[in-house]
């Protein structure tokens, strides 16, 4: 995947996508796939926004079962089946402990009617059926899990990702199929006859230089900062989303075997303890944010919030310095005149603005190939209907053609034998790159050092980084350490750095 401007000013494209995040990303991919020409642009990195600052999840969504959103946690749960078999390198089985203590706001009767709608909305769909689950097997999984008022539990299964490598696989798959996308170019503007949309301006903010992508039509994905692009098409009206803050802490790994769904003992709120690469990610918060997308800090009020809430269930308590890291992110969801954040839907809207710009509103990223297959069949009929969509059984890029058991387990046990190397190296690359795994191995075997790790404790490699600027795209540090790795997000940049080529 090159970074290649030129190819945007070659001809007139059938679609043009503003941002580079899952629903973009998405809607490309179905795009192309259907034999559209398709242009994406971003105006930072791929997944820079929203895309890679989730909790990792795919899921169908427990806690919407208490909103009644049926339809949506169905929808969900389907998808997340598609995406463990479309994805399996990226997306993996997790099981979630849900322990039931005496006086909080659902009763263990309630949980246990939601797991059995869960399953049943899940169908053919399901990973495996939740169950009871034995107190002593609950703190096997979750060791320091609080006793006092235990009253017995649940097993049930959902799914994890790796967020900013999803949307990228899913790039470079739309690629493939003719799809031409570069990051760090943004959407200034848009070219306009008879009052209606011919084309976007776009800005490379590598070198500042403008050039005009022009298409028949111009998919708005670009999520919390939706409004902002459709006042730069001239819509005048009202902004269509009000975005919801969430952080995440991520801290070290304190051997929990299973993912937790816990209430929060302040306000009751589901929150999240997870495994993921090693570490503890505890999330989320959701309010109404006091920062535009391009402003977000994590406060110390929302450390402590997630803090409290882990040491409220786990004897091993967290203090401010156990964090390792942090990250802030906006749902772009939907305006409603009233409710809770945490009770708003997570549906999604297309916008048509009068000049011709439609936008992709609300949604969350487990449903993004349902959302994609809904926008291009709108698009469609504008453009000359070509086929169907076709990405419900389309592997993504990375994704291998045997189950993926027995891939990870063959091409492990080889890198291990053939390249000497430590077994947590091999499992990392077979599972970051999938099938591709033996021409990344040739690339980190030219670089001087290549197979060093990059942080003593972690089992990324030197020369990965050749591969992620050729052939992922990354042109600064950030996109190395942030989203090609995930490293930056625990390990501090600065003692990182030293290995950027
Ligand atoms: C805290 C949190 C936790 C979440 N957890 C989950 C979860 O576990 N599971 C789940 O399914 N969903 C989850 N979600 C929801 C999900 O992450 C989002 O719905 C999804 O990532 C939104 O993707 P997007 O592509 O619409 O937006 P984004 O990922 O924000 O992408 C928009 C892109 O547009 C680009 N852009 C903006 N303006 C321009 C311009 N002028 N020109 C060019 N590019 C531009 C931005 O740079 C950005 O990359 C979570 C959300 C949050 C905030």
């Amino acid at each position: 995947m090159r970074r290649d401007l030129q190819a945007f000013t070659d001809g007139t494209f059938d679609l043009c996508v503003i941002g580079g995040g899952i629903t973009g990303a998405g809607a490309a991919l179905d795009a192309a796939t259907r034999g559209f020409r398709v242009a994406l642009i971003d105006k930072r990195d791929f997944a820079s926004g929203t895309s890679s600052l989730s909790s990792k999840l795919v899921h169908g969504g427990l806690r919407y079962l208490e909103y009644g959103h049926l339809a949506l946690v169905r929808e969900a749960l389907v998808e997340r089946g598609r995406l463990l078999r479309n994805a399996p390198h990226l997306v993996r089985p997790l099981p979630f402990v849900l322990p039931f203590y005496t006086g909080q706001r659902l009763a263990p009767w309630q949980w246990r009617l939601g797991l059995t709608l869960y399953d049943l909305l899940a169908g053919s769909a399901n990973i495996a059926r939740s169950r009871r689950l034995a107190i002593r097997h609950m703190t096997a999984a979750m060791p320091g899990l609080q006793e006092a008022g235990l009253r017995g539990g649940a097993l049930y299964y959902d799914a994890l990702m790796d967020d900013a490598r999803l949307c990228l696989a899913v790039l470079q798959t739309a690629v493939r199929h003719g799809a031409v996308v570069a990051n760090y170019v943004e959407a200034v503007g848009f070219e306009k006859s008879g009052g209606a949309i011919v084309g976007v301006w776009a800005e490379d903010r590598l070198t500042q230089s403008r050039f005009l992508i022009r298409s028949r039509a111009v998919l708005n994905a670009a999520g919390p900062w939706a409004d902002a692009v459709c006042r730069l098409a001239g819509d005048v009206g009202e902004p269509q989303l009000q975005p919801t803050k969430g952080v995440h802490l991520i801290a070290p790994a304190r051997g929990h075997r299973a993912a937790a769904l816990l209430l929060h003992p302040r306000d009751g709120r589901v929150f999240f303890v997870i495994p993921w690469y090693g570490k503890t990610l505890i999330g989320t918060t959701d309010a109404f944010p006091d920062a535009g997308p391009d402003g977000l800090k994590v406060s110390d009020a929302e450390i402590d919030y997630l803090l409290e809430g882990y040491d409220h269930f786990f004897a091993h308590q967290m203090q401010h310095g156990d964090v390792m890291g942090s990250f802030a992110g906006l749902r772009p969801l939907l305006r409603a005149r009233s409710g809770e954040p945490s009770a708003r839907s997570r549906e999604f809207r297309l916008h048509r603005s009068v000049a011709g710009l439609t936008t992709a509103l609300g949604g969350k990223y487990t449903t993004y190939r349902s959302m994609a297959e809904t926008i291009i069949d709108d698009f469609a009929p504008r453009l000359g209907k070509r086929r169907r969509c076709r990405t419900r059984d389309l592997p993504v890029v990375g994704a291998p053609r045997i189950p993926w058991e027995a891939f990870s387990a063959q091409k492990t046990a080889a890198l291990v034998r053939d390249q000497a190397l430590a077994e947590d190296c091999a499992v990392h690359l077979v599972s970051r790159y999938g099938d591709q795994v033996d021409r990344v191995v040739e690339r980190v075997g030219q670089v001087a050092r290549g197979f060093e790790r990059v942080h003593p404790d972690e089992p990324d490699l030197v020369g990965e980084q050749l591969w992620q600027r050729e052939e992922e795209m990354a042109v600064c540090d950030e996109d190395l350490f942030l989203r090609r790795s995930r490293i930056g997000m625990f390990r501090p940049l600065a003692s990182l750095r030293k290995w950027s080529a």
